[in-house]
């Protein structure tokens, strides 16, 4: 944890398997991992399994916290659903529209899973993206899942580069990502994450046999940082209500490890004695700034109404707002990104 202003923020990984189901490590290991290197909270989610959290093993790990969900799918084997704060999967006959509205109503936090994945040279491994549009009552998205980009852009000339340094090939959410998810908050907040979506499957090239996204450096790279307005508490129910919140308030920010510890990162909107962060609305007016502070320096890209307004070449930035709309925040290092802020909203 590190104080951010006003905040606590807290760092950690998402969209985890474990043995539980096509993980290659259980779940006590990975929290070791995760320990190891300095994660604040993981979530782990199977598919299709509480069996873990109904076990009884969420809860502090060392300094890390681990909470269980799990990873719905349709009949057809599509559509992957992130349910978190749950204790029961529902059924596997559901629709997409029906286990989203399920969920809600059970006051579970939803999380659509890699979904705009596209696998173009990976015929006999189809691609697993989101159809369903018209559910409602999500309340985020993968705006960058890990194996999602690694799929995309594996080509048959850079394979042997791509197994052997998986986090090195790393860009961005892809443009066709940001911009639905910009075209979703138009309409209501909905809240972007980054998820690892790490299994740690063994790979054979040839007589070598590696694995290529092993838990320890997927765990060094994307990642979703919670803001909470108070302390982690160190009870688990009330611990568990502070991320969910948080990341349902879209009080988050995702960050690429493998740049650069983003730990600090500031998107804010007010003054300084009276302002809000991603997934704050404040009302248009005159005396209204809005700021951002990076640990380090990068390219500051400022994005209303899914358009660029405005670009530092810096670690800090600033900018008065004239019109009404939603606006986050972009930094890259080398064209490659770093950090991609949720939205303020500003007379909306
Ligand atoms: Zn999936
Ligand atoms: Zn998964």
């Amino acid at each position: 944890m590190i104080k951010n202003g006003k905040f606590f923020e807290y760092k950690g990984c998402l969209h985890i398997h474990t043995t539980e189901s096509d993980g290659t490590k259980t779940l006590e290991e990975v929290a070791d991992i995760a320990s190891d290197v300095g994660l604040d909270y993981i979530l782990i989610s199977d598919h299709m399994t509480l069996k873990s959290r109904n076990e009884g093993k969420e809860g502090f790990y060392n300094k890390t916290l681990v909470l269980i969900g799990y990873e719905h799918n349709d009949s057809e084997d599509c559509n992957h659903y992130l349910l978190f704060n749950t204790g029961r999967v529902l059924g596997d006959t559901l629709t997409p529209q029906e286990y989203v509205a399920e969920g809600r109503r059970q006051g579970a936090l939803g999380i659509i899973a890699h979904p705009d994945e596209i696998r173009p040279r990976l015929g006999k491994y189809p691609s697993y993206p989101w159809l369903a549009w018209d559910a409602v009552g999500f309340d985020g998205i993968e705006i960058w899942n890990q194996m999602s980009e690694w799929m995309e852009n594996l080509k048959p000339y850079n394979k042997v580069k791509m197994v052997f340094s998986p986090r090195r090939f790393m860009r961005s959410p892809t443009g066709r990502i940001l911009q639905k998810w910009d075209d979703l908050n138009m309409i209501r907040k909905v809240a972007g994450l980054g998820a690892v979506d790490v299994h740690g499957f063994p790979y054979r090239i040839g007589p070598i046999r590696i694995t290529i996204f092993p838990y320890k450096v997927q765990f060094k790279s994307l990642r979703t940082h919670v803001l909470l307005t108070e302390e982690l508490s160190q009870n688990l129910e009330r611990a568990r209500d502070q991320i969910y919140g948080a990341i349902r308030d879209c009080r988050i920010f995702v960050s690429n490890y493998r740049w650069g510890d983003a730990a600090g990162f500031e998107f804010l909107a007010g003054d300084k004695d009276n302002y809000i962060t991603g997934g704050g609305t404040i009302p248009i007016s005159k005396n209204i700034l809005l700021s951002a502070r990076t640990p380090e320096k990068g390219s500051i890209r400022l994005i209303c109404n899914s358009h660029e307004v405005a670009r530092v070449d810096g670690d800090s930035f600033q900018f008065q707002p004239v019109k009404k709309g939603i606006y986050r925040i972009e930094v890259y290092k080398k064209e490659k990104g770093w950090i991609f802020s949720n939205h303020i909203r500003i007379g909306l």
